[in-house]
């Protein structure tokens, strides 16, 4: 049931009536596509008309995950990220985070969930974690949840000071070289890498639970076996693991990236694996329709399909 119009039991006008007084959504669907992988993206719009994507990727194994946003576009400048490009618009309230995981529950049953759609989670935190409390009430045990920030200090602290749930905390590394991650994320200014990082280990302590570190291989910037044993020495295996990111091309960028081969990939986690730190490599989904990590992005909200 995704709308009143559908509930034709009920006389039309208590239909338009219930569609007033008690919407079924804070979000109107705008856009729906899906990739050859089964892959959906759909495109919201808010009722003050700001664009807000989400994605269901669909597993072999039968997982069905989806991505969230937790801000309309992002104000932080990640320079390989479509989103960051993008004007930002506003943070999402609980509601309208929590009503894109309804879209797709609405369609089947939803297992996992990540808050790595558009936007910093952690700069809308408050809004971010009401949401993220209420998903198991869809399906999605906190267990299954993962929350994915930039390093953004003040929510990163919130996080591991309140959050006694077993929400899963993954950090966008993408380098460990200082110097490097602040040319590709000017967030690092900001907040300083080792900062963050020690902050991740006092949520190991106190939560005892791994954190997820995510790193995009981009050809020639970040992919050397000297950059994969730096990253394995600012990280130790009781804390972390490594997701290795494969770079989606993104039109923002203007072919300044490339994505690093397989075999560069391989490469780097060989190295991470001599020195004990796991890492796996993502799946890509989604590419074909721009629904992949890092693609999402609107150009207007107001002139979509125009
Ligand atoms: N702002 C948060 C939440 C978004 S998560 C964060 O950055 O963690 C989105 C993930 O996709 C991040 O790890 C981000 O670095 C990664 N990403 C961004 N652009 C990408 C691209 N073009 N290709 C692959 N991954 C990308």
């Amino acid at each position: 049931m995704t709308s009143y119009e559908e509930m034709t039991t009920l006389p039309k006008r208590l239909r338009a009536t219930l569609a007033d007084a008690v919407p079924l959504s804070t979000l109107e669907v705008v856009e729906q596509r899906e990739a050859r992988d089964g892959t959906v993206k759909t495109l919201f719009r808010t009722h003050d008309g700001h664009a807000v994507e989400a994605v269901l990727m669909r597993y072999r194994d039968g997982r069905r995950s989806i991505c969230i946003s937790s801000q309309s576009g992002c104000p932080l400048t990640c320079t390989f990220c479509a989103t960051g490009a993008m004007r930002f618009g506003r943070n999402l309230t609980a509601s309208e985070i929590l009503d894109q995981a309804l879209h797709f529950r609405r369609i089947e049953p939803i297992d996992h969930c990540v808050y790595m759609g558009m936007g910093e989670p952690f700069l809308n935190v408050a809004h971010v974690l009401d949401s993220a409390r209420r998903l198991p009430d869809l399906g999605i045990t906190h267990r299954r949840t993962t929350i994915s920030t930039v390093g953004w200090l003040p929510g990163l602290r919130r996080f591991v000071d309140e959050v006694e749930e077993p929400i899963r905390l993954a950090l966008s590394i993408h380098t460990a070289d200082p110097a490097l991650r602040s040319a590709l994320m000017p967030v690092n200014d900001r907040f300083p890498l080792a900062d963050v990082v020690a902050e991740c280990r006092r949520y190991v302590a106190l939560r005892h639970r791994k954190v997820f570190v995510e790193y995009v291989m981009l050809a020639g910037v970040n992919d050397s076996p000297a950059q994969a044993r730096e990253l394995a020495s600012l990280l130790d295996p009781e804390s972390f693991k490594v997701n290795l990111i494969p770079y989606n091309p993104i039109s923002s960028a203007g072919g300044l990236y490339a994505g690093s081969s397989r075999e560069t990939i391989a490469r780097f986690k060989r190295v991470l694996a001599r020195a004990r730190i796991p890492a796996t490599v993502r799946l890509t989904r989604g590419r074909d329709i721009e629904a992949a990590c890092g693609q999402l992005a609107v150009a207007s909200p107001t002139r979509t399909g125009a």
